[in-house]
């Protein structure tokens, strides 16, 4: 018989919820990785391969984001066995179903993720209460519009460069995936000065020297266009971003697009991670040996958890933004220091604050 607590260690996950509701064509997964900072925040996505492996997994990731973050909240994440793409009134009944069958599980609120919108937490919310990520006109903050997280990759970009001694005015930058997280980052460190050198999408790379223009590129992006199409740069395949020489490089696509057979050819010295483990642990080794400031994931990528946090408590746009300038500029500075005083990678510098915050909190706990 597979051993229900092989994920578990001094964290959790605290309880998993197997869901297995026939009639509605529902079966998920709720993984509360931990609780000793407050309740757990996660998404819940929806794909008709997702396991239980991947919600503790991921349940984990979030328990260390939102602790690196210095929120007042654990770590959780659900996952929806089904098609995304399924018929609009399938979907509702499935996520309806999802939401009745967590109304106890107090101790999680769910959050948008990969399949699941803000319309999907409106229907969470109006069966129990309890979501963010929620459409404006319930409270929600529509955090992918406004730019949340590639707002945070900005104000870390900035704090990396001061440790560099790297002006930010006219810095390079290069941007690999130019949706939610990139189009913003490239907005928001133009307008502090940066220099756009390349971006690329699933079609494609453009690249200028001299500088491109985000705001046509973010134009041709949200008409549903590639960047490609932009008028604009020298056009090349997708892989050719890693070679453009830059200041700072941002990966905003895929996992892994960094890996040992690559990360040599990058020219950069600040790699800012907007997409999630989008290095091998042995890219990231090597990056940092070539005196490449490695900015991790899951400090520099938390705008977005940040946003929906703030949204939870009540707070509106601009509080979101203040909150996200101050998190993520605190604990990249933290982190980078860390890093340096102890002779450890940043990735280790960040699991070690990460936990650090965990084990604090759960020593005022009786049972988390
Ligand atoms: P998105 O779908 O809006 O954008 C992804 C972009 O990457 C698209 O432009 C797509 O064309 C491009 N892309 C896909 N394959 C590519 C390739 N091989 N080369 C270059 N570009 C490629 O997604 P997003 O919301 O911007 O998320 C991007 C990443 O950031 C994901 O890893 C996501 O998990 C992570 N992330 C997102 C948020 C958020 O707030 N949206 C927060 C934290 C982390």
């Amino acid at each position: 018989m597979e051993d229900i607590f092989r994920f578990v260690d001094e964290l959790g996950p605290v309880k998993v919820l197997h869901i297995s509701l026939p009639q509605a064509g529902l079966k998920a997964v709720v993984a509360v990785d931990n609780t000793a900072c407050g309740q757990a925040i996660g998404g819940v996505r929806m794909a008709p391969n997702v396991s239980a492996d991947e919600a503790c997994r991921l349940a984990r990731a979030m328990t260390l984001k939102n602790a690196a973050a210095g929120l007042p909240h654990g770590g959780g994440k659900a996952v929806i066995f089904g098609d995304p793409r399924m018929p609009a009134c399938d979907k509702e009944r499935v996520v309806r179903a999802f939401a009745v069958a967590i109304a106890g599980l107090t101790e999680y609120v769910p959050g948008p993720d990969m399949g699941t919108d803000e319309l999907a937490m409106g229907w969470v919310h109006d069966e129990i209460g309890r979501a963010v990520g929620l459409p404006r006109e319930l409270g929600g903050i529509p955090l992918d519009e406004i730019g949340a997280t590639g707002f945070g990759l900005a104000a870390a970009v900035e704090v990396a460069c001061s440790a560099i001694d790297l002006d930010l005015k006219g810095a390079r930058v290069a941007v690999q995936g130019f949706g939610a997280v990139g189009k913003h980052a490239a907005r928001f460190l133009a307008q502090k000065g940066c220099v756009l050198v390349a971006c690329s999408d699933s079609k494609g790379t453009v690249s200028s020297p001299d500088g491109l223009d985000v705001g046509a590129l973010v134009s041709f992006k949200n008409a549903g266009e590639s960047v490609t199409d932009c008028p604009c740069g020298e056009k090349a395949g997708a892989e050719a971003i890693i070679d453009v020489p830059c200041d700072i490089w941002i990966p905003a696509a895929r996992p892994d697009v960094l890996n040992k057979g690559n990360a040599g050819r990058l020219k950069a010295r600040i790699v800012a991670q907007g997409a999630n483990i989008p290095c091998t642990p042995e890219a990231e080794a090597i990056l940092e040996s070539r005196g490449i400031l490695v900015l991790p994931d899951f400090v520099v990528n938390a705008g977005g958890v940040i946003c929906a946090a703030t949204e939870y408590h009540g707070g509106n746009e601009s509080s979101a933004f203040a909150a996200i300038d101050e998190k993520i500029r605190t604990n990249t500075l933290a982190v980078i220091q860390d890093s340096r005083r102890s002779g450890i990678s940043t990735r280790a510098a960040a699991i070690a604050l990460a936990m650090t915050r965990v084990r604090n909190a759960k020593r005022v706990r009786r049972w988390r």
